[in-house]
């Protein structure tokens, strides 16, 4: 099992993520760690330093931050060799509604996008309410990228397959009946896991762990008539192509 995307570092997330690592390890092949701001980003790159071929970091910067990004921009060249992708990083017009700070966040998103081109690392997407633009944005890009916790309509998710990108599926899919909509047009070859963890847990009030994936193998499972276990395989597969994961 490989989740694709969570916050083990975000501050506050757990009592020991030094536990949940060691308890994942049980059954995990690797959990790319994904950040949203630079304090994170300094320790998922700390995490993966001591978990190497097991933690594999992603360094962004989340458009809800405001613009402090420059620093985030330089960790991101400096650790070019310890990372696997670019991100998260994007849009959110679900808690930003003036057209004035949107803008801003495109500004921003272009400077992550770029960066991205640069040293040829995969993009990891932010898109609240916000998924056309940022299929916008990146469309022309030639990027490998992939839209994490992607919420926008069957047709948009259509163009954005079409286009070659990917489509995480988060363990959202265990409780919203339109992300068990959207699994039926992701094919096996394109699936992809993610917990976004500790947030958006199956088993609330408890935080979200990487190994809930499985959970959401089950419903996709069900939904596209298949084991459970296959639908991790494929994911598994699917995550060390996208990342180019050193497993
Ligand atoms: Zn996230």
């Amino acid at each position: 099992m490989i989740d694709i995307h969570c916050h083990l570092c975000f501050p506050g997330a757990y009592k020991s993520v030094d536990e949940v690592v060691e308890k994942a390890k049980k059954e995990m092949a690797g959990i790319v760690v994904s950040s949203a701001r630079y304090d994170e980003g300094l320790r998922v790159v700390e995490l993966a330093g001591k978990n190497e071929k097991f933690i594999f970091p992603t360094l962004g910067f989340h458009p809800t931050e405001g613009t402090n990004h420059e620093g985030v921009l330089e960790l991101i060249e400096k650790n070019r060799d310890k990372i696997v992708g670019v991100g998260e990083c994007g849009l959110d017009y679900h808690w930003e509604k003036d057209p004035q700070k949107r803008e801003e966040q495109k500004k921003i998103f272009q400077k992550f996008i770029d960066i991205a081109k640069k040293t040829k690392l995969p993009l990891v997407i932010h898109s609240w309410d916000a998924e056309q633009d940022c299929f916008e944005m990146v469309k022309d890009s030639g990027l490998r990228c992939v839209f994490h916790c992607f919420s926008g309509s069957r047709e948009l998710a259509q163009h954005i397959l079409d286009n070659g990108f990917w489509i995480s599926v988060s363990t959202q899919v265990c409780f919203s009946k339109n992300h068990k909509k959207l699994v039926k047009i992701i094919p096996l070859e394109k699936i992809l896991l993610e917990t976004d963890a500790p947030w958006l847990s199956p088993n609330r009030p408890e935080p979200n762990y990487p190994w809930n994936i499985k959970i959401s193998a089950e419903k996709i499972a069900d939904i596209k008539k298949i084991s459970k276990e296959e639908v991790l395989e494929h994911a598994r597969k699917n995550a060390i192509k996208f990342f180019s994961l050193n497993i």
